[in-house]
């Protein structure tokens, strides 16, 4: 495996390996890696030639009073599973590198993003989509990975793969889920241990929602039920309990066609703020 801190060092090696044929896979991360990472690397190792890693904890997505700074890294940690996990090159620049001159453009998301995540964090999307896009461009992937863990996020690379026309395969991967039922992420070490104990019953008030939802609860009913499940559940108030169509991120009321449905929710606890959500089939039986 290969590290490579520089742009123009990974487009170079890149443009060797695509004028031999070989197809590039790529995993974008922000890295301190779990198994949900690693599950996206697995998964890119069976489709392609040569695996690309990026390691990158963008500024750009993060908001003024966000967990920038405290974001957990440990670059030596990462580069011993991304050997395991047969990265062939390791993609882990600076920020002076990503944003060397004064940037004169920036990627703005205009659908998907008044919702969710999205609404609760002004910009993020913007600062997401911008990062893919410059490491789309330096790592020339033929197919990349995402986790359904950040939905939101691939319904905003999926508009950003369309509106550029990028030839790039998006290829979404389900979530990673420790045996409680907990999604696995970075930022689950800031749990307290009182408070780890409680972070399942995310999960537990999705299942419990969409079971409703397919009983023909009303949605309004069913994020009724599900914050008031969280709140006992957690103590902590949900930051959002939020039903739409996927990945349109539509009302469910204002789609016609039956299609697939997201509940989401976030919740924020003493230091981590944690999202989940589940995609399914849905039929509005009309
Ligand atoms: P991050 O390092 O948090 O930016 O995540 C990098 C990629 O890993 C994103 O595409 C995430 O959606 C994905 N990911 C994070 N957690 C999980 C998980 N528990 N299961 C599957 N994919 C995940």
């Amino acid at each position: 495996m290969k590290i490579i801190k520089q742009i123009s060092d990974m487009q170079r090696v890149i443009k060797i390996e695509k004028q031999q044929g070989k197809k590039i896979g790529f995993v974008p991360t922000m890295g301190f890696l779990h198994e949900g990472h690693q599950t996206l690397l697995q998964e890119a190792r069976k489709n392609n030639d040569i695996v690309v890693l990026s390691i990158f904890v963008n500024p750009l997505q993060f908001g003024p009073n966000e967990d920038l700074d405290a974001y957990p890294r440990d670059f030596e940690r990462d580069e011993e599973i991304a050997k395991l996990r047969g990265v062939d090159f390791l993609f882990y620049p600076s920020v002076e590198e990503m944003y060397k001159e004064n940037r004169t453009t920036i990627i703005k998301v205009e659908q998907r993003v008044d919702v969710l995540c999205g609404k609760h964090r002004p910009g993020h999307f913007d600062g997401v989509a911008t990062v893919v896009m410059k490491l789309f461009q330096i790592v020339s992937p033929d197919a990349a990975y995402f986790g359904m863990k950040d939905a939101q996020q691939v319904a905003v690379i999926e508009g950003l793969i369309t509106d550029y026309h990028l030839p790039i395969e998006l290829v979404k991967v389900g979530t990673v889920r420790e045996e409680d039922g907990l999604a696995k992420s970075s930022r689950n070490v800031y749990l307290t241990e009182e408070e780890r104990t409680k972070a399942p019953s995310l999960y537990k008030s999705l299942t419990l929602g969409k079971s409703l939802l397919e009983d023909g609860e009303k949605v309004h009913t069913v994020k009724q039920k599900m914050e008031e499940d969280i709140l006992l559940q957690t103590g902590y108030k949900a930051e959002y309990v939020e039903i739409y169509a996927y990945p349109t991120l539509q009302e469910l009321e204002k789609v016609k066609e039956a299609e697939s449905v997201i509940i989401a929710i976030a919740v924020k606890f003493s230091k981590a703020r944690l999202i989940d959500n589940i995609v399914f089939s849905y039929n509005k039986g009309e």
